[in-house]
């Protein structure tokens, strides 16, 4: 027996409008008699595709093409399925429901956490293999709304540590991160921005303002810092994470209104940008390093990224329930920091951490460090006499060199 899924705000929409008869479509995986029934074509649906006829009431009296399927409803919960087989016999179907959006919301259901997050709305600059997955972990746990950036393609150097699989090659990363958001939570409303946001600040500022939450997933620091200002004049959370070189390790840096902000963190804007590790960036969207492009795909590379994507969720999750009795509440008090640093190997900026056999109360590998970021005084963008040109030289960075300067103050 067939096993049909017909999704209940479609079948609502059909018994309300006036339609006695329309064709809809099937999607069938072969050999799995398992097929998904629509009232109109899916744009990125995969299977076999054959006509589905939805019928009010009752069944015509002729049916002539085989491998066909025919709905019959009578109300909400009166669906009938039916398969035409090669010899013209009708074969009935096994019908279940994908969940209304009523039920989606409901909170019996259990579907969706709806009550905290399901009217947040997060904006996330950059869909590669950080931004791709903060997305539909945040649609796994019921945010509501988002706006995606990202003018970049999926293509064969992403697939090994993004979440796009192969059937989404060459498409805009928005669409497909888009589709699985929505394969996750049908409900969500996702809002796309497949633009060079170097080129469209204007459109930046006028998302920062509108949401709730702000991932910056670039390694772009001119994006960063323009970013920072948006942030500082709609008083907006955002957090900053990125994988440094071949990801030998990652950091996350939480930006909040009256707090420590990007520029304090990484000190002069004209230095940043001149030392990033960025040498043409001409053909590329501002997230995505050269070296990261042309990167040869490196043993264990994906798993290096994970713990530092799943770092941000949690901080997300911390910001957008902030105050609010949810499962992780505790975490308020304890992720508390402003700027957090993970290593994966004991290269460059971290050769001189100790052995992670041999670490006593030294910073090592596969451990979560915490820090207290101190705010500027002469900070060019959030100080009293901050100045906007992006020129001027104040300090080197404490980012260089080991983390000098930066105190580690806990551990994970
Ligand atoms: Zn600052």
């Amino acid at each position: 027996m067939k096993c049909i899924y017909i999704d209940k705000d479609e079948v609502l929409a059909y018994l309300n409008s006036k339609d006695r008869h329309i064709e809809g479509r099937s999607y069938e995986w072969e050999g799995e008699d398992v097929v998904h029934i629509h009232t109109a074509a899916q744009p990125h649906a995969f299977g076999c595709v054959a006509p589905a006829h939805w019928h009010k009431s009752s069944l015509p009296t002729k049916i002539s093409t085989p491998g066909q399927y025919h709905i019959i409803i009578t109300s909400d919960t009166e669906v009938k399925a039916y398969y035409v087989k090669d010899d013209l016999r009708l074969e009935e179907c096994d019908v279940n429901f994908i969940p209304s959006r009523e039920e989606m919301y409901s909170r019996s259901k259990g579907i969706l956490e709806v009550d905290i997050l399901s009217n947040k709305r997060v904006m996330i600059i950059g869909l590669g293999s950080f931004g791709s997955q903060i997305a539909i972990e945040l649609a796994k746990a019921g945010v509501g709304e988002f706006a995606l950036f990202d003018f970049d393609r999926v293509e064969l150097h992403n697939l090994a540590r993004h979440t796009c699989t192969i059937k989404d090659l060459g498409r805009l990363k928005t669409n497909a991160i888009k589709d699985a958001v929505i394969g996750k939570n049908k409900i969500a409303k996702v809002d796309l921005f497949p633009i060079n946001i170097t080129i469209h600040e204007d459109l930046m500022d006028e998302q920062v303002e509108k949401a709730d939450l702000i991932i910056c997933a670039t390694d772009n620091n001119a994006s960063r810092f323009y970013l920072t200002q948006c942030l500082l004049k709609h008083n907006k959370v955002a957090l900053f994470g990125r994988a440094v070189t071949r990801a030998e390790g990652g950091d996350v840096f939480r930006y909040r209104p009256g707090g420590p902000c990007y520029n304090c963190l990484v000190g002069s804007r004209a230095h940043a940008m001149a030392t990033e590790e960025i040498t043409n960036r001409s053909q590329l969207p501002a997230y995505v390093s050269e070296e990261d492009a042309h990167a040869m795909i490196q043993v264990g590379l994906s798993s290096d990224i994970e713990p530092v994507c799943n770092l941000m969720v949690k901080l997300a999750l911390v910001e957008l329930s902030r105050g609010k009795k949810s499962g992780i509440e505790s975490l308020e008090t304890e992720l508390d920091y402003d700027y957090y640093i993970w290593a994966n190997r004991r290269e460059r900026r971290h050769a001189v951490w100790a052995p992670f056999n041999n670490a006593k109360n030294q910073p090592t590998i596969l451990k979560w460090y915490g820090a207290r970021i101190s705010k500027d005084e002469n900070c060019p963008s959030c100080s009293a006499h901050a100045i906007l040109d992006l020129g001027e030289e104040l300090n080197t960075s404490p980012l260089e060199n080991n983390y000098e300067g930066i105190v580690l103050d806990t551990e994970y």
